[in-house]
């Protein structure tokens, strides 16, 4: 069945997944906060592509680990890195402004916009309407850097994370000595004055973003690419995201960048949407990048390959190892005609994904009404968030069946065993069933709990959410367990 939207933020508000921010104030269009579910449910993201990506990266095709390292660049740079990305000339939104409301649109959406006087009516059909001609708009918010509010102090809040890698580049390759093929990673905040910021967190303009940028040899390029693709697109699967509703989409000629060799969005179909969205985009951007900074700063970004150049050595002299002169002839030779062609731009392949975009397709996908039976066997109707272990922000929690005979105390001490190694949460009040409740409401994937047979014999029962299935363990055991089923 299709969520209604509004009952569904309603439900991550009163949750505390997602607020409005400064929403006593009236809310601010196009900005978010994550409450106290929230922020643990964008942690739980965040870490678990870090550590799928570089702390255990993928495995390659030669069956060795990719090698990763990460990086946290300033959010404010240089401006002229933004000329030289093309962010200062090009990325921009063709928009009209409507001379009488003053509100202003994006050219290719004024039909579907109502006007903020007469909400009945759409823009562009108003019948006073009056709009301007179509102008670019600028999406990178402008700030001063310094005390002056002068042009040349002009900076700007960083659209993307991903020039923050390229820029880098060199520093990276020089301090850890890595070698062709590896990938930078990076995870931060980007900021977008979109012209109309909708569909709840989907597009903010403010937002989170985990990008890579695989560097590689141009003659590999295609085989990384493809690579990526198939990587990026499981990643998702296997944080739960198991549905048709998941589906990697290349990019048509027309839509690709002019740059881009080839491009995949990997895209999900959101309730208010009828078309699957982007949540990440896979593009192969050639050495269009690391070019472009070379040229605007002066500086050389290349690579060189120095065991490719070494290999062709060793392979080209090899028949001339008693004869020194012409060996050393021949080396000469090489190094003028063959070596330049082991110094290189390296080709780049840049899977660029949203946080946000991804923890809201993690609501929706987790997002469930089902009926379960009550105490008494009885069907109630329950929500439940159906999340993968790895994201819910909360693993497991302990009740005490009934606090009297000294359950409650075991239980405690259990939390708070727990504790010291997952997000537990205990709970003694009210009567189980709403217990229950509560924890598949925020996801809670297991329930532990301790009865008057744990006063026997030292078992505790732990629930499955999605089954509703009890089994019963001892409780020396219940850290060992948790930590299996959590495990990446
Ligand atoms: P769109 O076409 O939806 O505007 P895009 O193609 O401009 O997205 P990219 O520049 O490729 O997006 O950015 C990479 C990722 O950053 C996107 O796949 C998306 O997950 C995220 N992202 C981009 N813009 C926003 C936004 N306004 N709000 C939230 N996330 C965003």
């Amino acid at each position: 069945a299709k969520i209604d939207m509004a009952r569904f933020a309603r439900f991550c508000k009163d949750m505390g997944f997602i607020y409005q921010s400064s929403e006593i104030y009236g809310g601010i269009n196009g900005f978010w906060d994550y409450g106290p579910l929230g922020v643990e449910l964008k942690r739980n993201i965040k870490e678990a592509w870090w550590h799928d990506m570089v702390r255990h990266p993928p495995v390659g095709p030669d069956g060795r680990d990719l090698r990763m390292v990460g990086l946290d660049c300033a959010i404010i740079m240089n401006p002229r890195v933004w000329e030289a990305s093309g962010h200062v000339a090009g990325f921009s939104d063709l928009m009209v402004d409507c001379k009488e409301c003053k509100g202003r649109f994006r050219a290719d959406q004024i039909q579907d916009i109502p006007c903020p006087l007469k909400p009945s009516l759409m823009v562009g059909k108003y019948e006073k309407c009056q709009l301007t001609e179509p102008r670019a708009f600028n999406l990178m918010f402008q700030t001063y850097v310094g005390a002056v509010q002068s042009p040349e102090n002009v900076a700007y809040l960083r659209p993307e994370t991903a020039q923050g890698i390229f820029v880098n580049f060199k520093n990276v390759l020089d301090s850890s000595r890595l070698k062709l093929p590896f990938g930078i990673a990076q995870i931060g905040k980007a900021f977008r004055n979109e012209i109309n910021p909708r569909n709840y967190t989907f597009r903010s303009r403010e937002f989170e973003q985990m990008e890579i940028e695989f560097f590689c040899h141009p003659k590999d390029s295609m085989m990384w690419y493809e690579y990526w693709r198939e990587v990026r697109k499981q990643w998702y699967v296997r944080l739960g995201l198991t549905s048709d509703k998941l589906r990697a989409r290349e990019q048509s000629r027309e839509e690709l960048a002019h740059y881009s060799c080839g491009t995949t969005d990997i895209e999900y179909l959101f309730p208010f949407a009828d078309e699957p969205q982007e949540l990440e985009g896979v593009a192969h951007r050639g050495d269009f990048d690391l070019k472009a900074h070379a040229q605007h700063s002066g500086k050389d970004l290349s690579y060189f390959d120095e065991d490719g150049w070494n290999a062709l050595l060793a392979e080209r002299l090899a028949p001339f190892q008693q004869d020194k002169p012409r060996r050393e002839e021949e080396k000469k030779r090489l190094e003028r005609e063959e070596k330049p062609k082991f110094q290189f731009l390296p080709h780049v392949i840049e899977p660029s994904a949203g946080v946000d975009r991804f923890l809201l397709a993690v609501l929706c996908e987790a997002y469930t009404e089902d009926q379960v039976p009550d105490a008494k066997g009885n069907l109630e109707s329950r929500t439940v968030m159906r999340f993968h272990p790895r994201l819910a922000p909360i693993k497991a929690a302990v009740f005490p069946l009934v606090n009297k005979d000294g359950m409650d105390e075991i239980a405690y001490k259990l939390y708070r065993e727990l504790k010291a190694h997952f997000p537990v949460v205990y709970d003694h009040s009210g009567a189980i069933g709403r217990r229950y409740r509560r924890q598949d409401e925020a996801g809670t994937p297991f329930c532990i709990t301790i009865d008057g047979e744990t006063l026997q014999n030292s078992s505790v029962t732990i629930r499955d959410r999605d089954t509703l299935r009890q089994i019963r363990i001892n409780l020396s055991e219940v850290r060992s367990w948790l930590a299996d089923a959590l495990r990446p």
